[in-house]
């Protein structure tokens, strides 16, 4: 390679990540992270109302399928608009796919245009904790299921009233249970 193919293959590359990475921002809207407000992860597991769902990895992979596996005990994130439960609009339930604790009810749920299912509080804040996470270079605040440490998406605060706050969550990471 020449240098100034060197230099064209270089500019490609660059146009390439600031395109899929400016998709990322802009549907996740990661600028706006939101300071964590119900700091719930700080809480002891005996403070909990619950008792905390521990498996290892194997035991995991046992009872999720791959993508929930890579989604819930990875950090995954689904492909935008890939989830039915982005259109789900009955009265109901969304609960932990990994254990079944009830996370978002349908009356918060609102339509983003993100492609990811969207509310605007948790069922309980206490079911929904919060962790930083820097994974992209940027600080954003990841939500996980505070019974077994799902990872769920992340919250925002470019979310309508009444919080204010997006819960911007993996369809792959729930369950709906219809009313
Ligand atoms: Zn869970």
């Amino acid at each position: 390679m020449d240098r100034r193919e060197f230099l064209r293959s270089g500019t490609m590359l660059g146009t390439f990540f600031a395109v899929t990475g400016g998709s990322i921002i802009s549907a996740c809207n990661a600028q706006t992270a939101a300071v964590g407000k119900t700091n719930d992860i700080s809480l002891k597991n005996d403070d909990l109302p619950f008792e905390k769902v521990i498996k290892t990895d194997a035991e995991w992979k046992k009872v999720l399928t791959p993508e929930q596996y890579r989604i819930t005990r990875q950090q995954g994130t689904e492909p935008p608009y890939s989830s039915p439960l982005n259109d789900v609009k009955a009265k109901g339930t969304f609960v932990c796919v990994c254990c079944d604790l009830p996370l978002f009810s349908s009356k918060t749920k609102f339509n983003s245009h993100t492609g990811w299912a969207s509310f605007y509080e948790p069922i309980k804040a206490v079911n929904v904790g919060e962790k930083v996470d820097k994974s992209l270079g940027i600080a954003r605040t990841e939500v996980i299921c505070n019974r077994c440490d799902a990872h769920l998406g992340h919250v925002f605060d470019d979310g309508p009233e009444p919080t204010g706050l997006r819960y911007c969550i993996n369809g792959v990471a729930m369950k709906f249970i219809k009313a």
